[in-house]
């Protein structure tokens, strides 16, 4: 990475004012990785792309109207963005217009937090006194270190401009684990209108990353403590103070935040754990003993799921994937379940494409939220989840293209066409087989498959 910046400085010339900028700063400053890094120039894109292919280099203009050139260095793309200022917001998201050749500062200004407003000019990078040279005209660095989100400049005048932001604030607190600063929080709810102009790619795309990050529950209180849950997912603020006492250590939404938290960050997982108890404040009910129950809430649960992720325009991969986990994250294997019980579960996970180890995985996360110790419950049902792990492996028959006889030779075997008969004719025998897996033979279903037209098939 070094060499390759050197390679573009030396590209550039003198007076290139070359910088890396913004959340690659920001990395380097954490030790962490950075995902890519922006780097910023005070040369017009013109010139950058006349340099840098003079240089010989692949330069391409990917974002002229922004400022900004992509040159690739040793097979790998840098995005370099003329120094720009941003003049008025109208739409709420993005600038009118942007002014390139402006200086450092001013470009510095422009961008939406302290922590990301910082430049360290190129010839820096790799030396011992690095820090020193740092451009932190905001404060970034000290807020940094106290681990603070805040907003650069006026932050109602900024949430005013671009509605991303507060989302981002969020994220970046789940990120980074971070504390967004008072005054910064607080300019989010009086700039929900604005928030409501992010298109729904980007409110997925920022509400996955903040799932996704080390500290979620941070993120998720962020938002509901800002409005923006209600505006974005507004069939989640109900779980807010939905109590679940007796069979329960945690009310929902508490139990909730434990969940994405135990869960492995992965997108459909955290999604999963975000929404699995969704449907559960309108499906509660006290008893007369005063216990509150929720049957039948993951139905609702899976139905608000799909609808939320719909509407976010989620892939179909994800939202089937949310769909199932939801769909069957409340069933409990009991220790005396038989082989049979066993593989009419396998063949629920199997009809929405849920693997076990997935579901299992999932439920793990579930329990974990709870404030279950794994150990005082795994035993238990360890040897429940061992047997199904068994079971699985052996690629029981699961579904009626596995039946050892096809639609067409019961046809043939009924003599009749096909018709609603069929399906039932199917579903007989699939549960035969589901109980006894050693019935999947042609002769021996050919034996069910006559005495069931016998007693059960309507007149052709
Ligand atoms: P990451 O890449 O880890 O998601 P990042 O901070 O690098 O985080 P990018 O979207 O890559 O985020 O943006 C690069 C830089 O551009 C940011 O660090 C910030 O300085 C600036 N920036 C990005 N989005 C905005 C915005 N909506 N408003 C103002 N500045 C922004
Ligand atoms: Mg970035």
């Amino acid at each position: 990475m070094l060499d390759a910046v050197a390679t573009l400085r030396a590209a550039l010339g003198p007076g290139s004012g070359l910088a890396l900028v913004g959340g690659g700063v920001r990395d380097l400053l954490l030790g962490r990785p950075s995902p890519d890094w922006d780097l910023a120039t005070a040369l017009l894109p013109g010139a950058v792309l006349d340099r840098a292919r003079e240089a010989g280099l692949r330069a391409i203009p990917t974002g002229l109207q922004h400022g900004t050139v992509t040159v690739m260095v040793g097979g790998r793309p840098f995005e370099i963005t003329t120094f720009r200022g941003d003049e008025g917001y109208t739409d709420g998201r993005r600038p009118d217009a942007v002014r390139l050749g402006v200086t450092l500062e001013e470009d510095l200004a422009r961008r939406d937090f302290t922590i990301n407003a910082m430049a360290l000019p190129v010839e820096a990078l790799g030396t011992p006194g690095w820090r020193e040279a740092l451009v932190d005209p905001h404060g970034g660095q000290a807020d940094l270190a106290a681990g603070l989100i805040r907003a650069v400049g006026d932050p109602l005048a900024r949430f005013q401009e671009d509605g991303l932001r507060p989302l981002r604030a969020c994220r970046f607190a789940a990120q980074l684990g971070f504390t967004i600063e008072a005054a910064t929080l607080a300019a989010v709810p009086p700039r929900l209108a604005v928030a409501a102009k992010v298109s729904v790619e980007r409110v997925l795309a920022e509400l996955t990353k903040l799932l996704c990050g080390p500290e979620p529950g941070r993120g998720l209180a962020a938002l509901a403590e800002t409005g923006l849950l209600g505006l974005f997912l507004p069939e989640c603020v109900p779980m807010i103070g939905c109590d679940q006492n007796r069979h329960h250590r945690y009310p929902v939404w508490e139990h909730t935040l434990a969940v994405v938290a135990a869960a492995p960050a992965d997108p459909g997982l955290r999604w999963a754990a975000l929404l699995h108890d969704v449907g559960k404040p309108s499906k509660r009910f006290v008893d007369a003993d005063g216990a509150a129950h929720f049957h039948g809430h993951e139905a609702v649960s899976e139905a608000a799921a799909r609808e939320i992720l719909t509407r976010l325009r989620a892939s179909n991969a994800l939202l089937d994937d949310v769909a199932a986990l939801v769909r069957h994250h409340g069933v409990h294997p009991a220790p005396a379940w038989g082989d049979a019980a066993c593989r009419r579960f396998l063949k629920r996970l199997a009809d929405d494409r849920l693997p076990l180890a997935r579901w299992a995985t999932f439920r793990w996360a579930d329990q974990a939220g709870k404030g279950f110790d794994p150990a005082s419950w795994l035993p238990e049902h360890r040897a429940v989840l061992d047997r199904l792990e068994a079971l699985a492996e052996g690629q029981p028959p699961l579904a009626v293209k596995d039946l050892a006889l096809d639609g067409r030779a019961l046809m043939a075997l009924a003599g009749r066409k096909g018709g609603p008969w069929l399906g039932r004719l199917q579903a007989q025998l699939m549960e035969r087989v589901l109980e006894d897996p050693g019935l999947n033979t042609a002769a021996a279903l050919e034996a069910e498959a006559r005495a069931w037209l016998r007693t059960e098939a309507p007149p052709a």
